[in-house]
């Protein structure tokens, strides 16, 4: 059999476009980049690349006639551009998940909704809330988030007792926060779930994911949390991308707390960074997931052959390269960024653990 050639239009430009792109190319598909910034990461691993704004219609109208099916590589893709898609393509995920996981306010009311528990939460609009929560919880802490586009940390306060409130308000710069309780938590992990056409979902091992100034540093595969703890997370992935009525792949991050409960802390609708692992480690890679699901193909085989450790090269840790190219175990993935900035993702580096 040969598969029907098909064209994946990818909203987005970064690391995650390119590896999309690389799993399209495996599978005899092609991706057509949508990005506004030039040489971006994605666009240097196809020929197909459009080089224009989120907001500009016609170019996002061109780009739809010469696709066949749309996906995105970050969730931050203007809500307005999805729904102006889907007018002329399917767009997997669709508008309806991505527009849940772009406000924390939505995101946890619907878990909640369905059964998904987080962390205390309540939404917040001046420093008065924060007051009020903190003596209705009887408590001096709490993390104060922006309802919206925080991402690595970014947007948010840890309140610490005897600080400012007025202070903690004013830092995040927003009218609309969410007030949430701090989690004394054992451990960070997260669950990658693919969910096809026809509804068969396949989840990915549970991994545990370490931060430094929070940005994933590490991913452990599998995570070494107990088996039932393991089951109740990949079910719990499995019953949102059933909720969602997911088409495409995505990430639910999660607390594992010390008296061993898991609260979801935030969804990904899309390939997530502790999954990057599952090029080298998986049959079928996250990023083949996805290119299967959002084409019609049927979910693959998640299992992984080999435990690994995934090692973020963030900022100067680039320079680290040569050691890793040395050991036998390291599978070595560059992203074609050509300026280290602190804090920027340039690679990743797979060991696989045998
Ligand atoms: P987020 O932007 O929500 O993914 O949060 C970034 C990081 O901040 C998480 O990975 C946690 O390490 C920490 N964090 C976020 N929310 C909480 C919370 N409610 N309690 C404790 N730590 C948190």
């Amino acid at each position: 059999m040969i598969l029907e050639s098909k064209i994946i239009g990818i909203l987005g430009g970064g690391q995650l476009g390119r590896m999309s792109a690389l799993a399209a190319a495996r599978l005899g598909f092609r991706a057509h980049i949508y990005c506004p910034e030039k040489d971006c990461p994605a666009s240097q691993v196809t020929d197909l690349f459009t080089c224009s704004a989120y907001e500009d219609t016609s170019a996002l109208e061109a780009f739809a006639r010469q696709v066949d099916v749309i996906t995105y590589e970050f969730e931050n893709i203007p809500l307005e551009t999805v729904r102006f898609l889907q007018k002329f393509k399917p767009v997997y995920p669709d508008d309806r998940l991505l527009e849940v996981s772009q406000d924390r306010l939505k995101e946890k009311k619907f878990l909640n909704d369905i059964g998904i528990p987080t962390a205390p939460w309540v939404p917040c609009t001046q420093a008065d809330d924060i007051r009020k929560t903190l003596a209705d919880w009887n408590m001096s802490e709490c993390i104060v988030k922006t309802a919206r586009f925080g991402y690595d940390g970014k947007g948010q306060v840890y309140h610490k007792a005897n600080s400012s409130i007025e202070e903690t308000w004013s830092k995040l710069n927003t009218q609309s926060a969410v007030i949430e309780g701090i989690v004394d938590f054992a451990c960070e992990v997260s669950v990658i779930v693919g969910r096809d056409r026809l509804g068969q979902t396949a989840a990915y091992p549970a991994v545990l994911n370490e931060h430094q100034n929070h940005i994933l540093s590490k991913t452990h595969a599998p995570a070494p949390i107990s088996k039932k703890l393991a089951i109740k997370a990949s079910d719990m992935a499995h019953n949102l991308a059933e909720a969602v009525d997911l088409i495409g792949v995505m990430a639910l991050e999660l607390f594992v707390t010390r008296d061993e409960q898991i609260l979801a802390n935030e969804i990904a609708p899309r390939t997530h960074n502790s999954g990057h692992w599952t090029i080298d480690a998986c049959a079928v890679s996250q990023f083949e997931q996805h290119i299967r699901t959002v084409c019609g193909l049927p979910v693959g085989m998640p299992d992984m052959h080999s435990p690994a450790t995934m090692i973020n090269l963030i900022g100067e840790d680039v320079k680290n390269l040569p050691r890793y190219l040395e050991m036998p175990n390291a599978c070595v993935h560059l992203y074609g960024k050509q300026d280290v900035k602190p804090g920027r993702k340039m690679g990743h580096v797979t060991l696989l653990n045998r």
